[in-house]
């Protein structure tokens, strides 16, 4: 039992230290593979499955991957310490790295494999197994060590330990008590595929913390379940009229963001094993489903979470400019500390850094805190449909005065008045006409016209104080009248 080293299925698989075979070609894409960073890919069960297809595609001549210096087909390997190497198909020496010299301690154990067939124990295992069996009815033909027969062409016969049938299914049950050679599992596997039959493997006991290659060989590729007969489950059947087996198998479970496995021991009736010959798998409790449900859910929670996160990053974003904008507008509108000049420049300055870091403060060593209010009071006025901090009479009157004096404000005020539906006012206030025509002899100037255009800092200044009322798109039904929002 010494040496015995067992890895969780869910942990990353790993290389020797030091594999004879480092690189591998990939006959398939034709690159050169590293092997420990290769293994390393895949976790530990993930591994044990691809030992097994490269094991089967090397039998069947159809090889992946070759030695990168000697281009021999190569097959994965697991060491007694549950580390992955690369050994040749065959070796005649002209190859520097030497994956087969003599017998590991795997191979030797797995020799005993035939003398353990006949054991007391062996023969003990196969009679619980025959009793738990034939107590069911529903089991027909139920036999001892008799040779099956490949029935279409096929070459080879088994000799299972126990044999059975059910109404649909032909069963054929295989004591394992020692280290098997991963080809005779995978030939069994095979056989019992194409005879349309079911292969289960029946062990004398286990536990998921100490587990043989050969366990884990059985395990993961029968979708994490293995099953014990032992005297317990013998009477346990007997006892029920049915057949009944335990069953160890991973259950996957959220951890957080991830999956973990927990172990589970049951014992189950013959009802609640699910069979598929095709997959050769043997189950009570589906893992992979189970596992890819619960990856889902972990995506999803993942997902959900990052919205709610960004939704409340966006609120408190929103919250923060409001807050900045109120304080402009009231800094701006409560002018109130006309003694304290420089005092209300310095309290401008720090205003004024705040909207920079939010992308909309004023550029330059000096910000023009004049310039800055009459942004504000431009946007007070257009909301207000009435002047605010202008000391005009009434829009039309602010309408002359920017045409005048800031034609680069006269678009966006435009824009602001019919943003806040204040224009109306605006029109009924141009009793002479003198606006309409003033600005029907400009129209086609507006934006060809350098003098009309904003400089960049200060329309996103206005921009973030009209919250994008001064823009051209901030409002939709502008496009009646061909974008000539100033008009
Ligand atoms: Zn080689």
């Amino acid at each position: 039992m010494a040496g015995n080293v067992t890895i969780d299925p869910l942990a990353w698989a790993e290389a020797v230290a030091k594999p004879e075979i480092d690189q591998v070609l990939s006959l398939k894409s034709g690159r050169i593979i590293d092997v420990r960073r290769f293994v390393r890919a895949f976790r530990y069960e993930r591994a044990i499955l691809l030992r097994q297809k490269l094991k089967m595609l090397v039998k069947s001549n159809k090889t992946r991957l070759v030695c990168a210096t000697c281009g021999v087909p190569v097959y994965l390997v697991c060491s007694t310490a549950k580390r992955f190497f690369f050994r040749h198909r065959h070796e005649d020496g002209s190859c520097p790295a030497v994956t087969r010299t003599g017998f590991t301690e795997a191979d030797i154990r797995a020799m005993k494999y035939r003398g353990n067939k006949e054991s007391e124990a062996h023969k003990r295992i196969k009679r619980l197994v025959l009793r738990s069996v034939s107590a069911d009815p529903r089991f027909t033909d139920v036999v001892t060590e008799q040779t099956w027969r490949a029935s279409e062409g096929l070459t080879g016969l088994r000799r299972p330990d126990v044999s059975a049938r059910t109404d649909s299914l032909r069963l054929a049950f295989e004591v394992q008590l020692s280290t098997t050679f991963l080809d005779v599992v995978l030939s069994r596997r095979e056989f019992y595929r194409s005879e349309r039959a079911a292969l289960i493997w029946v062990l004398p006991n286990f536990h998921p913390n100490y587990r043989r290659m050969t366990d884990d060989d059985i395990l993961l590729s029968n979708n994490s379940n293995i099953f014990v007969v032992d005297a317990s489950t013998a009477t346990a059947s007997e006892a029920a009229g049915v057949f009944m087996i335990k069953c160890w198998h991973r259950k996957p479970v959220i951890d957080g963001d991830r999956i973990v496995d927990e172990w589970v021991e049951r014992l189950v009736c013959w009802d609640e094993i699910t069979v598929d010959v095709d997959l050769q798998t043997v189950q009570a409790f589906d893992y992979s489903s189970e596992a890819a449900q619960l990856l889902e859910q972990i995506k999803l929670e993942k997902i959900a979470k990052l919205a709610a996160q960004k939704e409340a990053a966006e609120r408190a974003k929103v919250a923060l400019e409001n807050e900045l904008r109120d304080l402009m507008f009231r800094f701006v509108l409560n002018y109130e500390d006309d003694d304290k000049h420089l005092g209300r420049y310095k309290r401008w300055v720090a205003i004024n850094d705040r909207l920079l870091s939010h992308g909309c403060g004023l550029e330059g060593k000096y910000p023009d805190l004049m310039k800055a209010s009459r942004l504000v009071h431009l946007v007070a006025t257009a909301k207000a449909g009435k002047p605010v901090g202008f000391k005009y009479k009434n829009l039309v009157e602010i309408g002359h005065h920017l045409f005048h004096q800031h034609p680069d404000l006269l678009l966006a005020y435009g824009f602001m008045l019919r943003a806040f539906g204040t224009k109306s006012i605006l029109d009924r206030e141009d009793r002479t006409g003198r606006w309409v025509a003033k600005v029907r002899e400009e129209r086609s100037n507006f934006l060809s016209d350098a003098k009309y255009k904003m400089a960049e800092d200060e329309e996103r200044l206005l921009a973030f104080l009209s919250q994008g009322a001064s823009r051209k798109l901030a409002n939709d039904n502008r496009n009646q009248d061909g974008g000539r929002a100033a008009a």
